[in-house]
């Protein structure tokens, strides 16, 4: 866990947090691939507004998936996939294709197509409509989708099913609803492949390490990204107050009132720059109110600690945006 000493409050960093090397890997591509042609993105390369507007600053046009009409000869399939019947369809259509889809969400494709060979009925654990989820279901159109112990008599009665999970799920949250299928479903054989994939697996472990050290967690990326509104529900779970913000400037000054720790952690499509804006930011409020005359009855300008200035500090200098890069994890 990095940590950042201000005069008011201290900011840790997750030790596993932001851009995973799925969506890293898919923007690099997708980036190249601008630099010498133009070239149509079939959805959202990743769930994070300041992807998207990085990409359409660079040229990259944008068509839905199921829409078979592009802008542009040169379509890209994004990080969470496609079915490949959509692969298909795009290629008979005359467009060449680039695919970005990561290698743990082919995996997930795998395991499904493995479980229906060996006669299992296949279920996914995901949320209806996410892109992964629809490319699997696409594959696979005879999948059921659950997330809640409500959905579980969408299944039907069959004697064998095989359970897979959206890569982005939290995998307690996976482990508990299985048990549910089996507690529901005794009579039936269950078979599951964990199908969740390690960097959100980390980032939820490095979550629960944040919260035993923090008072209070930001977790940041994209209203709809599904593993950082995870990451801010599971903080939550775990008893810490938390907000999912996209941006520093959504940091309202009151939730820092009483706040001596403040942990930062970012879903797998936050570029580094946003998290590194929002330590910015927390600084620079920081600074600012320990020069200001604050009101005595609030806690934020009452830190008791030594202050340690970033630029003395080590773990400041480790957060630099090239240094960051050249050790990001995953
Ligand atoms: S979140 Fe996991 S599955 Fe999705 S792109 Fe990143 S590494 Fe791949």
């Amino acid at each position: 866990m990095k940590s950042i000493h201000t005069p008011r409050y201290q900011i840790l960093i997750a030790k596993h947090s932001g851009m995973c090397f799925g969506v890293r890997q898919a923007l690099s591509t997708t980036e190249t691939l601008l630099s010498e042609k133009p070239a149509t993105i079939l959805g959202q390369l990743a769930h994070n507004p300041s992807v998207t507007s990085r990409l359409s600053e660079q040229g990259a046009q944008n068509a839905d998936l199921t829409s078979l009409s592009a802008p542009t000869p040169n379509v890209i399939i994004t990080a969470h996939g496609a079915a490949d019947r959509d692969r298909k369809r795009w290629k008979s259509a005359g467009y060449q294709i680039t695919d970005t889809t990561c290698p743990l969400v082919k995996v997930a494709h795998r395991k499904l197509a493995q479980l229906v060979s060996r006669g299992y009925l296949p279920v996914i654990i995901g949320q209806e409509g996410h892109v992964e989820v629809r490319g699997l279901q696409g594959d696979f159109p005879n999948a059921r989708v659950i997330l809640h112990p409500h959905d579980i008599p969408k299944i039907p009665h069959v004697k064998r099913i095989g359970i897979i999970s959206q890569t982005t799920q939290a995998i307690d949250h996976v482990r508990a609803l299985i048990q549910e299928v089996r507690k529901q479903r005794p009579e039936v054989e269950v078979v599951f492949y964990d199908t969740v994939c390690q960097p959100t697996k980390d980032r939820q472990n490095s979550l629960i390490e944040l919260c035993t050290a923090a008072d209070l967690i930001l977790a940041i990326g994209g209203k709809n990204s599904n593993n950082t509104a995870q990451l801010a529900r599971t903080a939550r779970k775990l008893g810490c107050k938390a907000h999912h913000i996209t941006q520093a400037s959504e940091i309202r000054e009151e939730w820092l009132i009483g706040i001596k720790k403040i942990g930062l952690t970012a879903g797998t499509s936050t570029l580094d720059s946003s998290l590194h804006a929002v330590a910015q930011h927390l600084e620079g409020l920081a600074q600012r109110a320990s020069k200001s005359t604050f009101s005595p009855s609030s806690n934020f300008a009452g830190s008791t600690s030594p202050p340690i200035y970033p630029s003395q500090d080590p773990c400041h200098r480790a957060l630099q945006p090239t240094q960051k890069a050249a050790t990001s994890r995953d």
